[in-house]
């Protein structure tokens, strides 16, 4: 595989950076993952969009422009003939020294990692996944903004931890005050009696899937409110599902030991996936 640093095309072995890069030393950086399907990028724009504003957002200037960002993520896909593809354009602070001031990093580091990939959760799209509500809290929007997808996902890697201990498949976040906020990476959708509800993007990621779920749903003629959802909401939901771009729509039938409608995968998650199984199809940059 050959991976863009800075402006070239190297073999993954010589893909590297300093152990002095404050992405490296502080999680000081911003990243998009990204999914090309059958050689067609989705939403592309809506990705470097994001990429920039977390940027922006850290106070980090991202030495190339949109335009020069969207043409060296299609050249690396071109470059490794890839079609079906998850795609990891990375910028970090760059090197400095030990100490935390970024005008010690004059130099961002631009990284584009391609690698083939499928959607993550194999067999579960079919039964489901169990998903456990974990300690940990998700950044309260006061302190680091869950909306910059930076390199600092500490929180996330805990609370795939607990998951992990607890044997489930996702971790889902409540926010400080006790509220969902999501999962490890992907936004959350509960259903009840027809209505779909998911936490407005104060506390969550604003999720390019979870933008396209919203269209799909609105699509099909139902009723999405952006709304603060408790425990009990969930835990009497009929159905739940989580959206992100490598977990593509997928199913939650058992969270923290509760059944969920009837432990089966519900008709609107159905519709919700398949619907956007045709819009990544159909759509795309090439
Ligand atoms: N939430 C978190 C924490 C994520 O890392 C991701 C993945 O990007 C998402 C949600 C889903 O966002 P998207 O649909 O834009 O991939």
């Amino acid at each position: 595989l050959m991976i863009y640093v800075n402006g070239e095309y190297v073999p993954k072995s010589q893909a590297t950076t300093s152990i002095y890069d404050h992405g490296f030393l502080y999680g000081d950086g911003v990243f998009e993952g990204i999914r090309a399907y059958n050689g067609r990028v989705f939403k592309l724009a809506e990705h470097i969009d994001r990429l920039y504003d977390s940027a922006r957002a850290i106070a980090l200037n991202i030495p190339m422009s949109k335009e020069e960002m969207e043409e060296a993520i299609l050249e690396t896909l071109r470059k490794n003939n890839l079609k079906d593809a998850y795609i990891r354009p990375i910028v970090s602070r760059g090197i400095g020294d030990l100490g935390l001031d970024p005008r010690k990093c004059p130099n961002p580091n631009i990284f584009i990692i391609t690698q083939p990939w499928d959607a993550m959760y194999g067999d579960l799209y079919e039964t489901g996944l169990t998903a456990i509500t974990v300690g940990i809290r998700r950044n309260a929007p006061d302190a680091l903004s869950p909306n910059i997808k930076s390199l600092n996902y500490l929180n996330n890697i805990l609370a795939k931890i607990e998951a992990n201990e607890k044997g489930g498949d996702e971790a889902i976040f409540l926010d400080s005050r006790g509220f969902i906020s999501e999962g490890s990476g992907d936004n959350i959708f509960c259903i009840k009696n027809g209505r779909i509800l998911t936490p407005p993007t104060i506390n969550n990621l604003k999720g390019i899937t979870r933008a396209v779920a919203i269209e799909i749903l609105e699509k099909l003629g139902y009723d999405v409110l952006e709304k603060d959802i408790g425990l009990f909401d969930l835990y009497t939901a009929d159905e739940i599902f989580v959206t992100g771009t490598a977990a593509e729509a997928a199913p939650i039938v058992k969270i923290d030991g509760r059944i969920i409608g009837n432990g089966k995968v519900g008709p609107i998650t159905k519709q919700v996936a398949d619907t956007f199984a045709e819009f990544t199809r159909s759509n795309g940059t090439e």
